[in-house]
């Protein structure tokens, strides 16, 4: 900002803005401090202290090889991968538990800690020439030093969408929700799936509603987005609502991705749904105070 107003400090709020919450990142140059926040990753757990909080690095050895996550609330983040967390302090759960109990930003931290770490151990060599990698720094990015190959964390796109069609007469809007064959298959959940390379967002959306339960849907709009690391390293959900584009239309499932699809109406859901911290809950939970305006 430039200006009378900058020259005021009228610019300190933004500033202020853009420190709270989680901002990914991995600035160069700088290096652990023993009171930043440390995300020690063993499998496919995060060690964290009994209530869910983040370690410290001064919790750790201190010839710990630290990765840089970003800050969250200004306080830098840190991850390392553990072989063992048994003579560490703190407690070992998955993202899933934590995500339940924790603010969303320290959700956001969690999540990009599991997926650096993954993305670390399954990208130490070099895929062209076989030489080990090195850190760029700066970047969450990798570098091949014998043929110079480039090679950034890359995320996976997934999309999920609230479908509705109107209620019989007088009733409230329905809303599909399908059971999968593999995962909580007891759960409710929303059409969902990985964009191919090459497609748009909106594309994905229509084909896996044809291939997943043979519907078309239009009226489709943007929800919102969620980093999530439970199905693997990078991915981002993108949701979506959409209309059934024949509301007498009923969902055909193949029977091995998905076991049922069924109508509910938005005032009879069933209590097997979503957890409050996922983005399909907020996509139904819309979607139900959306109906009943
Ligand atoms: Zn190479």
């Amino acid at each position: 900002m430039t200006g009378p107003a900058a020259a005021a400090g009228l610019d300190a709020p933004a500033s202020a803005a853009r420190s709270a919450g989680f901002h990914p990142g991995a600035e160069r140059g700088r290096l652990p401090a023993p009171g930043d926040l440390a995300l020690p990753v063993t499998g496919a757990k995060l060690l964290t202290d009994a209530d869910g909080r983040p370690l410290r690095v001064a919790d750790l050895p201190a010839d710990t090889d630290w990765v840089p996550l970003g800050t969250l609330d200004g306080v830098p983040g840190w991850a390392t991968d553990l072989t063992t967390a048994g003579t560490l302090p703190g407690r070992a759960r998955g993202w899933a538990s934590l995500a339940a109990e924790v603010p969303e930003p320290h959700a956001a931290l969690a999540s990009r800690a599991l997926a650096v770490i993954t993305w670390r151990r399954t990208h130490r060599w070099c895929g062209a020439c076989r030489a080990e990698l090195t850190d760029k720094p700066g970047e969450t990015a990798r570098r091949c030093p014998d043929c110079g190959l480039y090679v950034p964390m890359q995320l996976s796109a997934a999309v999920l969408v609230a479908i509705t069609r109107p209620g019989p007469a007088g009733r409230a809007d329905e809303l599909l929700l399908v059971r999968h064959a593999t995962g909580p298959t007891g759960l409710w959940a929303l059409v969902a799936g990985f964009v191919e390379a090459g497609e748009t967002l909106e594309a994905a959306v229509h084909r896996e509603v044809g291939e997943e339960v043979a519907l078309s849907v239009d009226r489709l709009a943007y929800f919102g987005s969620q980093p999530w690391a439970i199905s693997g390293p990078g991915v981002l959900l993108a949701g979506f609502t959409a209309r059934a584009a024949d509301p007498h239309a009923e969902p055909v499932v193949d029977g091995r991705e998905l076991t049922e699809a069924r109508w509910f109406g938005v005032d009879a859901l069933p209590a097997e749904l979503p957890p409050a911290y996922s983005i399909s809950r907020w996509l139904i939970d819309a979607t139900m105070t959306a109906a009943r305006r």
